[in-house]
Formats: C-alpha cells, structure tokens, sequence
C-alpha cells in the first residue's frame, strides 16, 4: 500500500471510516473539512494506531481553500495517489417551497465541491503519470424521489462528471484511473443537516428502517484503489440488502 491518500468531507461518517481504514494499512492520508477539532481528533485516532495523517481546513465550495488541501499533501508527502471527492450535504425538500440557499449548497458542495477536487489534482497525476480519482455519487444518482429532486440532480451530475472523467484519461492514456461509489442508506449525520420537518421525517424513518455501517463504503473504496494499476473500477452501487430503490 503506502499510497497518499487525500479525502475531502474526511470530518465524519463515511470520509472517516474510510481514513481510518486506509491508514490502517500503511497509507498517508491527507484529512480536508471544516470542522478542525473533528480533523484533529481524527488524526489523533490515527496515530493512536501508528498511521500516519495530516489535515488541513477545508471548504470544498473554495477553489482556492481545495488547492491548498492539494498543495499540503505535497508539502507533506510529494505526491497524490488517490484523491476522494466524498464531501456532500443533502438538505432535501420539495421544489415548492423553494428553499433556494439549501438549493445553492447542495450545487456548490456536490458538483463544485467535485469539479474543485478535480481541479486541484489531475495536472498532479498526469505529471507522476499515475493516479486516482474516486468520486462519492448515490444511489439518488440513479433514480429520482419526492423530495429529493436537487440531490438527485447533483449525483446525476457527479456520474456525469466521473464518466466524462473516465474516458478523458483513458484516451490520453494518463495512468489515471477514476472510480465513482454510489451509496444507498448508510448510518453518518447526513440526515441529521435536514431542516424540512416533513422531509426529515420521511427520510428519518426510511433509513432507520435498514441503514448500514460506513464500513461497508470504506471497504469498497479500498477494493477500488487496491486492485492492480491496470485496472479500473469505474462504479460501485452498495445497498443495504433490503433497500428497494
Ligand atoms: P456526513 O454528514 O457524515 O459527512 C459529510 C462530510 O462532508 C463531512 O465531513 C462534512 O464536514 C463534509 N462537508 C460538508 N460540506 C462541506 C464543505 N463545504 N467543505 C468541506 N467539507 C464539507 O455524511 P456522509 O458520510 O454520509 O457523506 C459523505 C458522502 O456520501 C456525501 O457525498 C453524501 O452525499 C454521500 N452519500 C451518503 C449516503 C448516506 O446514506 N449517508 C448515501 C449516498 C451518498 P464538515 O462539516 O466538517 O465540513
């Protein structure tokens, strides 16, 4: 292993299950969010284990603030093997009662926040000719609910994206590999940021139905960046067992 590993949203649930996992296993992983004393604790955690990390303040709707998480994985270890696009919000709501700012955040993290990530690292990887990019979709990626229209719209755009992505560097032949997991119910404080009370009601009972551990995310992403350079991973969609759509 020993791959420098950068994950962006790395402050909770599915990001750090998949930092401590990865750490674990004699990769250095490069911590960005915003909230810095989750990022410290993490690190902490981490080097209880003898992994090695670091983190740096990040906000992912920043082009500039996703640059400087970029240039403190070089500054601390001189390259970027894989780069996780994982930070996401998900504030659903009907369309009719236009809650526009929610709107607006879950565009600017979900697909800017990706496209930043991209950004920030691909000329990298095309200089070591090696690389990559993991991107975090949904199963809302793939099909549309009630109240779920914006989200929705973003994951299908980070699949958009991904592919797009995909064939870029398969074409130019770059060593750059891109990878896009997309989730169903998964137990983080994802829905613990819905403010719609009939949204969060709805989807407070959906997933306490059957919800599963971000363990379950972390391992596939480590199955993804593990398997042999020549090979790529292009999607993986993991559901609980019992989750219909
Ligand atoms: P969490 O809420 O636990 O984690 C979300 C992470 O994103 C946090 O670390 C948060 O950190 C970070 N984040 C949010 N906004 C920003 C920002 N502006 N800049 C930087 N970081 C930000 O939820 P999950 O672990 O579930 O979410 C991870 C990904 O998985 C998301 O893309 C989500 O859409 C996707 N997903 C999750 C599913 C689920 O059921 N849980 C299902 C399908 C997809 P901080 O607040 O510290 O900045």
């Amino acid at each position: 292993m020993d791959k420098v590993i950068v994950i962006t949203g790395a402050s909770s649930g599915i990001g750090e299950a998949t930092a401590k996992l990865l750490a674990s296993t004699g990769n250095k992983i490069v911590l960005g969010a915003r909230r810095e004393e989750r990022l410290k604790q993490i690190v902490s955690d981490i080097e209880k284990t003898n992994g090695e990390s670091v983190y740096q303040v990040t906000d992912v709707t920043s082009v500039d603030s996703v640059k400087m998480l970029a240039k403190k994985a070089i500054e601390a270890y001189g390259r970027i093997d894989v780069w996780l696009n994982n930070a996401g919000v998900m504030p659903h709501s009907a369309l009719i009662k236009g809650r526009v700012s929610d709107w607006d955040e879950m565009i600017d993290v979900n697909i800017k926040g990706v496209l930043y990530g991209i950004n920030a690292t691909l000329a990298t990887m095309r200089q070591q000719k090696y690389g990559h990019i993991i991107n975090i979709a949904s199963v809302a990626g793939h099909h549309v609910g009630t109240d779920t229209a914006v989200y929705s719209a973003t994951k299908h755009a980070v699949l958009a994206i991904s592919d797009g992505l995909r064939q870029e560097e398969a074409t130019a032949k770059s060593g750059v590999r891109v990878t896009v997991i997309s989730p169903g119910a998964i137990e983080t404080e994802l829905i613990d940021h819905i403010t719609d009370v009939d949204s969060k009601n709805r989807i407070d009972g959906f997933y306490h139905q059957f919800q599963i551990s971000p363990s379950r995310i972390a391992n596939a992403i480590k199955y993804a960046i593990d398997v042999p350079a020549d090979t790529g991973i292009n999607e993986i969609i993991i559901r609980p067992s019992d989750q219909v759509v």
